[in-house]
Formats: C-alpha cells, structure tokens, sequence
C-alpha cells in the first residue's frame, strides 16, 4: 500500500476536538485490515467532520445534510465489489436530518459503515442542539440545558437489524472497533461519542462523558447479530454501474473558451431530451459539459428551460444566469425570460413567431416551428450548432441516438433546410 488513509498529520478541526481521533483511528483500521485508501468510498456529511475530504487519499463524496447514508448506499449498491469499503462519516445533526437513510440502509444490511460523530450539537453552524444531545446538555439553543431526551441511535439501528452496532468514546485507540465495523459484510454503524471544545466544553463545565453516557442510556458496547445478515441486496442485484454508457472521444472540437446555451421552449416540445443529445454530443467531442434543467412543477405545462454549458477545459462551472446565448422557440419560453432579456447582452435567437421582447441582445430570427412543435427544441439546436460549427453536425446526430431521439424527429428534413 503506496499511500496512507490521511494526507497530513495536520487535520483542519479545533484543537482537542474528536474528529482528529476519529479519522486518525479510521486510518489505523484501515492499515489494520490492508486496505488501500483508494479502494476506500468516503462519503461525508455536512459539518466540521466534513472538510476532512481534501485531507484524505481516498475516492471522496460530500453529501448534502443528512443525505450522505442514502448516497453512500447508492455506491455500495451500484459497486457490489466487497474489495470496495463505503464509508460514511456525518454528525449528529446529519444523523438526526437523515435518520430514514440510516433505518433504510440498516433494514436492507447494505454493506457500508457509518462513523457517526456524536459531539451532541452542531458545531459547525454554532452549537445548537441536534436531536441526539441529551436531556441536560447545554448548546446555543438550549442555554438553560436540553430539557428534552436524545434520540438513542444505535437502539434505533439496531430495532431496524443493523448486524453490527458499536457505542464508543473517542479516545486514542479505538481502531479495533471501527476495524471490526470495516470487516462486517454489511450494514455497520459506530457512534463515537465526543465533545466540542468549542461550543460544549465552554458551555457544559466540567460536565463528565460518563455523566452523558448515562443520559443517553447505554455504556460502551459492541453488537454484532450475525442473524441479521441479508445478502439479498449486497449479492443478488445487477451491478447498476454496468449500465453507465462510458462515452469515448469520437469528433474534434473549435471552442476555444466556456460557452453557455439556454434552450427555453414548451413542456411536452422535447427540450430537456434536446438538451441531453447536444450534451451527449458535446461529450463525444471531447468537451467538458453542465446540463440544467427548470420547469415548472406541473412539468407537463408551461415552459420548459434547459441551460447547457461546454467547455474546452476540466473545469465546466460557469454562471448560467450569464448565457451566452438564448434560444426561445415558443410563447412559454419567451414569457418566462421576459425579465432576464431585458439587460440580456448576449446573442438571442428567436421563433418568428414571436414579438420582439424589450432587450439589449443582438437577435436572430429563424422558423424553428417550422418542422412542428416537437421539432422546434431539437431543430434549433441543429441551427446552432450548423452556425458555430463548433463540432461536426455527426456528433449531434450520434448524440440523438444515445438520447433516443433520432427515430423521432425529421432528420432529413432538418439536413435539406439547413443545407448540411
Ligand atoms: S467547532 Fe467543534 S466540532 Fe467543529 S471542529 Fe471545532 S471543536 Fe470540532
């Protein structure tokens, strides 16, 4: 093994507090079991545990609050490789916020391990209480001490069958425990009990751990249930990341610099699937690409957006609010740009149909319709795309394949008007 679980010695936390020991005993079960870091998936959490992400030589995830178990899942499920050791790290708040994932990953035994970092409150956003600091705890939103109990997460866990569960204090050497957590096939959950020097220590002086253990109502312990082992999910299903099209560079490329393309139309006009052709496309030719798309939530009315953005470099962030052009190929579309074209700068192509918007933008006018209104979304993105030349017609053909719209458009049609 090249690399170790930590890149530095220097982990970004508070001085004293327990995330440095958590990761830093993470590490030690990791060498312990001979696993490369890189067979390692860390998924993390919102909170201070979460910067630990740069720091480590492990495939990172940061998840949103709560949400890090349910994608943590999703990549065991999708890997089936037990060679490959998902682990979530997330706080107490993250567990309270995402206690179903927890109950879900544990009734299905999905073999991941959850590092939960129980300091009792959120630290991150200022010491207020999570629905694991317990009845007497004192944090920013409970100054006169927490008069309600904490959840007990692992009785929880262990009421949905997780088959392995472990309560510890963090302390110099607990890597045994978060080893024995690694090993298990399945679904395992440690909660390392700490305090925040920060918010707690100050707030809840000389209040002892074993004071807190006793509130929350269990010493230490570790509990395996061999019964509980259900292999169904971890070996009978499909490997989902057998189905990911793996798209090879096939066309070249002119775009020197990002470049931003807003597609407004009609629901039901087939915006959002011509966005996803001309991103496959952009793909094939070697170009990095973001793709967003917004409609209402009735999505069978109304308008429909869908913001592309293409770049020749790694990087492909870009302010969308910024196109560089727009493209509206129906009265939806242009009604709800109504606000944003009038200190629009950039390039706007519009459907003769339409009246001329108050705008400060060059326009293009073309017959996007004219193939119909389930031509219009695609159509239009053929003109662009014949315009800037900024990749070979072929690409977006190929793209309409891989979107499965080539059978539902009138290619032909499109090639005689636009002369391609
Ligand atoms: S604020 Fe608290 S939880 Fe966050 S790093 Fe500092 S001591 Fe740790």
């Amino acid at each position: 093994m090249d690399k170790k679980f930590l890149n530095s010695n220097k982990l970004p936390f508070c001085a004293g507090c327990g995330h440095h020991l958590i990761a830093q005993n993470t590490e030690k079960a990791l060498e312990k079991l001979n696993i490369d870091p890189l067979d390692v998936i860390l998924v993390s959490d919102i909170g201070c545990h979460g910067i630990i992400d740069k720091f480590a030589n492990s495939h990172t995830v940061h998840g949103l609050h709560g949400r890090s178990v349910a994608l943590a899942a999703g990549i065991s499920l999708g890997l089936k490789n037990k060679n490959k050791k998902v682990i979530v790290f997330i706080g107490d708040g993250g567990a309270t916020i995402g206690m179903q994932h927890i109950l879900e990953a544990s009734r299905l035994d999905i073999d991941l391990t959850i590092l939960i970092h129980n300091n009792m409150l959120y630290g991150m956003t200022g010491g207020q209480a999570s629905g694991l600091t317990p009845k007497g705890f004192v944090t920013t939103t409970t100054p006169d001490k927490s008069k309600t109990r904490n959840y007990d997460i692992c009785q929880i866990a262990l009421a949905a069958k997780a088959s392995f569960v472990a309560r510890v204090v963090v302390k110099p050497d607990f890597s045994n425990i978060i080893a024995d957590a690694i090993k298990n096939d399945g679904f395992s959950l440690v909660e390392a009990i700490e305090l925040c020097p920060s918010y707690a220590v100050k707030m809840n002086k000389g209040m002892k751990i074993s004071e807190i253990l006793k509130e929350i109502g269990e010493e230490e312990f570790v509990k395996k249930n061999e019964n509980y082992r259900w292999e169904f999910y971890t070996n009978s299903t499909e490997n989902l990341f057998d189905k990911v099209k793996i798209l090879e560079k096939k066309y070249e490329h002119k775009l020197e610099k990002t470049f931003c393309i807003q597609l407004s139309g009609s629901a039901g006009e087939g915006v959002q699937t011509a966005g996803e052709a001309f991103c496959y496309a952009s793909i094939l030719s070697g170009l990095s690409v973001n793709h967003r798309g917004s409609y209402p939530v009735t999505v069978g009315v109304g308008f429909s957006t869908t913001e592309i953005i293409i770049s020749p470099e790694q990087d492909c962030t870009y302010n969308v609010n910024s196109p560089d052009i727009i493209i509206i190929t129906s009265l939806d579309g242009l009604n709800v740009n109504i606000e944003k074209l009038k200190s629009f700068k950039g390039i706007l192509y519009l459907d003769n149909s339409l009246e001329t918007p108050q705008t400060e933008a060059k326009i293009i006018r073309y017959d996007f319709r004219k193939f119909g209104a389930k031509n219009s979304a695609v159509f239009s993105l053929f003109y662009i795309l014949k315009e800037k030349e900024i990749y070979p017609i072929d690409a977006l053909i190929d793209g309409l394949e891989l979107a499965n719209l080539k059978d539902k458009v009138d290619l032909e049609k499109f090639k005689q008007d636009l002369n391609i």
